[in-house]
């Protein structure tokens, strides 16, 4: 696996791989990896003759009261599990290579983030559009792998994509699960033993509002109160949404139809867990 730091020697190096007609995978991740993450290399590397893989915690994603000095970070550790999952390139550019002055240019992203993160993270997917742009430009990949624990960031990528013209197919990747059917993140590192043991409820809770739907339920508001009620009565987790929407448009509906996302972040004490459950319904 071959190990870049630079920005400009990262480019040089995708430029000369395109032109020899190799094509590029590419998965963006802030690191502190896990089964979740080598599943987009896995796939990656299945489709392309090289992977690339970026470790950077954008600053500018985390919002002032938000964990951006506590987010967990082990670069070596990474470094043996990247290569073991296939990485070719592994890219960990520096804060101050990414962004070396006062950017000229604001992105807001102006549609799919007045819901779910968007709502209770203002600026974060107007960060993630930034290093997104940044990073395709110097990566210039032709199929990008995202994961759908992230499913507004898919929505806001698939949005990025079209609205800017990237050459670019977005590879949405199903999400990897702890048997117990927790969703894997860096940030479960934080969960105390007790919360790790409700922290399964998450998905389970989205699973009974799945299952209220496929029963026939079709008022997103009671859809909803089932999840809450399960959440409430089996975690100590302080509930930031639960929101049911069509997907990917992430818009509001009076009755569940179509293809749908229910998606929920809830906060324990140094966490802030989010996991989603996406279904097609009949129209
Ligand atoms: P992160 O490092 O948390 O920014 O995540 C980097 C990428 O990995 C994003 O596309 C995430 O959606 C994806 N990812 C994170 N957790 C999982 C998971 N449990 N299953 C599949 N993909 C994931």
């Amino acid at each position: 696996m071959e190990i870049i730091t630079s920005t400009k020697a990262m480019q040089e190096r995708a430029i000369e791989l395109k032109k020899q007609g190799h094509s590029i995978g590419f998965t963006p991740t802030m690191g502190f990896l896990h089964e979740g993450h080598l599943k987009l290399v896995k796939h990656s590397s299945q489709q392309n003759d090289i992977t690339v893989m970026s470790i950077f915690v954008n600053p500018l994603q985390f919002g002032p009261n938000e964990d951006f000095d506590a987010y967990p970070r082990d670069v070596e550790r990474d470094k043996k599990l990247a290569d073991n999952a296939g990485v070719s390139i592994l890219f960990l550019p520096e804060r101050s290579d990414m962004y070396p002055n006062e950017p000229s240019f604001e992105i807001n992203v102006a549609k799919r983030t007045d819901v779910l993160c968007g709502r209770s993270r203002p600026g974060h997917f107007n960060g993630v559009a930034t290093i997104l742009i940044k990073l395709f430009n110097i990566i210039m990949p032709e199929k990008v792998y995202f994961g759908m624990k992230d499913a507004q960031q898919v929505a806001v990528v698939d949005s990025l994509i079209k609205d800017f013209n990237f050459p670019i197919h977005l590879i949405p990747v199903e999400t990897e699960r702890e048997e117990d059917g927790l969703a894997r993140s860096s940030r479960n590192v934080y969960l105390s033993d007790e919360e790790r043991n409700q922290a399964p409820h998450l998905y389970k809770g989205l699973q009974k509002g799945a299952e209220a739907i496929r029963n026939g339920e079709i008022n997103p508001a009671t859809v909803i109160h089932i999840v809450e009620e399960y959440i409430k009565t089996n975690t100590n987790g302080k509930i930031d949404y639960i929101e049911l929407l069509s997907f990917p448009d992430l818009e509001a509906l009076n009755k569940v139809h179509g293809k749908i996302i229910i998606a929920l972040a809830v906060k324990f004490s140094k966490a802030r867990l989010i996991d989603n459950i996406i279904l097609e319904t009949q129209s």
